[in-house]
């Protein structure tokens, strides 16, 4: 694996995504080399979206740049890691996860994170001094260690990742399972999604889930890296899959009384939590 530092003049940004007002993202490329990764597509350093997993770029200054950003910037909810890991392998080295985490919950702002690894448990303490302005997001596409090394080739495992749930749950920290992407014919089976929803119950996290998007670079992965996957069926999805499998995870939401929305959806929960009624 290849690190590459560098310096930033922005830290953070508005975010395309309406749960979001602003996202931002110490790392470009990520070590845990995701076949189905969109952020392929939006890395434009080419080493790291041609060698993806191989070559990851520090930003290595952006805790300085964020403290002079967050200068009048009016208050609201921050991604941290809307593109990629931000608690990758270099995160135990660097540290700037943990740093973006101190600067903005202790300058009034709200931070959601997602990743996959449990070295987000190493930040317990910042996170539980800002327990009712933070929460963390850990994807969990399946249960099953072959299947997650086939698709997530480099990830924590599944159980790794479901002990990070149960502490930051033993903590008192909001946690939620993104379950996602959902592949037809990998991981959209009664069994895993079951598996999934137990793990929700017992960490108390609620859900949210996504279907896989064949982005270019993704789909150009999974093409060559993952058995039977086939673009050109998943480019023409049926919308009668779709709406099978929503209709099982919402029986398994009411089953279990797991709160679960879907990405799609997510934006009018996440307002609602922190807003008040949206309507
Ligand atoms: S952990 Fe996320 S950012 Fe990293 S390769 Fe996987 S999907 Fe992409």
């Amino acid at each position: 694996m290849k690190i590459i530092e560098y310096s930033v003049s922005k830290a953070i940004s508005k975010s395309g995504m309406m749960e979001l007002d602003y996202a931002i993202n110490p790392y470009s490329g990520c070590f845990h080399r995701c076949l189905y990764c969109y952020a392929i597509d939006y890395t434009y350093q080419k080493d790291a979206a041609s060698n993806w997993g191989e070559v990851i770029y520090v930003k290595k200054n952006i805790d300085l740049v964020l403290k002079r950003d967050i200068i009048g910037l009016p208050r609201g909810i921050v991604g941290l890691g809307t593109i990629t890991d931000p608690y990758q392998p270099a995160e135990a080295i660097y540290r700037l996860s943990r740093k973006i985490l101190e600067i903005l919950l202790g300058n009034g702002f709200r931070v959601t994170v997602q990743t996959k690894s449990p070295l987000v448990t190493r930040d317990v303490d910042v996170l539980s001094a800002h327990r009712s302005t933070a929460d963390v997001g850990i994807t969990i596409t399946t249960i099953n260690r072959a299947k997650s090394i086939t698709i997530e080739t480099k990830t924590p495992s599944p159980s790794a990742r479901i002990r990070a749930l149960e502490k930051l749950n033993d903590e008192g920290i909001k946690t939620w399972i993104f379950l996602g992407p959902i592949v037809r014919n990998f991981n959209d089976d009664n069994e895993n999604l079951r598996a999934i929803f137990e793990v929700a119950v017992s960490t108390g996290s609620r859900i949210i889930y996504d279907f896989y998007s064949p982005y270019r670079g993704a789909n150009s992965m999974m093409e060559r890296y993952l058995p039977g996957y086939d673009g050109r069926k998943v480019f023409n999805e049926s919308n009668v899959w779709k709406s099978d499998l929503v209709g099982r995870i919402e029986k398994l939401a009411e089953k279990y009384n797991v709160e679960c929305n879907s990405q799609k959806d997510e934006w009018m929960a996440e307002r609602g939590y922190n807003f008040g009624k949206l309507f």
